[in-house]
């Protein structure tokens, strides 16, 4: 077996280290290095196969991997080394976005720190039929998936849009399911993260923090695409107004 590609948690751990030392590469020896080399092979998301090969995230694969992320900087004036589509892809987001990408691995180190990451279980569609994950990462979608399906928040959520005599209705298209199913859509709603992945944080997630979505736009929000976002409401209401625009020209 190979060593396996290295995943969105993974990148986005070694990424910010990069970025944290000016986007210069770290070596070997480096005490960083050493210490990230562990953290990988403890992330809840490895096989025990993948685990057992010998230079498995070892310090040497990280330094290189260090390596790629600043010789494939744009603005880096030598020559790139090879990687992966999903390397360069997450040197983009760091480049585009990097208080929010270190902000997602500091969540990450956070989660796993105090433990949080390694006692929720693997949610069936972290990673979606596609294959696809956000950019933030398996680990971070895996507790907002779990916080999203915890039938108590949920049923929080609908008590209290009740009480303050608000319709169930997707708060991203307006569907209503009572509306269109009658007596079986009656009380049936989702419910998504209003916040980025990286922002829920250690925290105990809040009514406020969710939306109610139809199961249209829910999927909408969760659908993979490579080096994006899982999306919240109010970027996938952005996305239907950009692609309504288009359809318009
Ligand atoms: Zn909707
Ligand atoms: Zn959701």
């Amino acid at each position: 077996m190979r060593a396996p590609t290295w995943t969105e948690d993974e990148l986005i751990l070694a990424g910010a280290l990069v970025v944290k030392n000016g986007w210069r590469e770290l070596r070997t020896k480096d005490p960083e290095v050493q210490e990230l080399s562990e953290l990988l092979r403890s992330l809840p998301i490895h096989s025990p196969d993948a685990l057992a090969l010998p230079d498995f995230r070892s310090p040497d694969s990280v330094s290189r991997k260090t390596t790629d992320f600043m010789s494939n900087h744009s603005l880096y004036p030598g020559k790139a080394t090879r990687c992966g589509k999903p390397t360069l892809l997450m040197i983009e987001a760091f480049t585009d976005r990097e208080a929010e990408m270190l902000e997602a691995a500091r969540a990450i180190e956070e989660g796993i720190a105090s433990g949080e990451l390694y006692g929720i279980p693997v949610q069936p569609d972290e990673i979606d039929d596609t294959g696809a994950v956000a950019i933030e990462g398996r680990l971070l979608v895996r507790r907002a998936l779990a916080r999203e399906r915890d039938p108590k928040l949920r049923a929080l959520k609908i008590k209290e849009m009740r009480r303050r005599g608000h319709a169930l209705r997707c708060e991203v298209c307006d569907f209503d399911f009572a509306r269109t199913y009658g007596d079986l859509g009656e009380g049936y709603i989702e419910v998504h993260h209003v916040t980025p992945l990286y922002t829920s944080g250690p925290r105990k997630t809040r009514l406020e923090d969710l939306a109610c979505v139809c199961a249209n736009c829910h999927r909408m929000c969760h659908r993979s695409r490579p080096g994006e976002s899982w999306r919240t409401p109010s970027a996938l209401r952005e996305q239907i107004r950009k692609s309504a625009s288009r359809a318009a020209h």
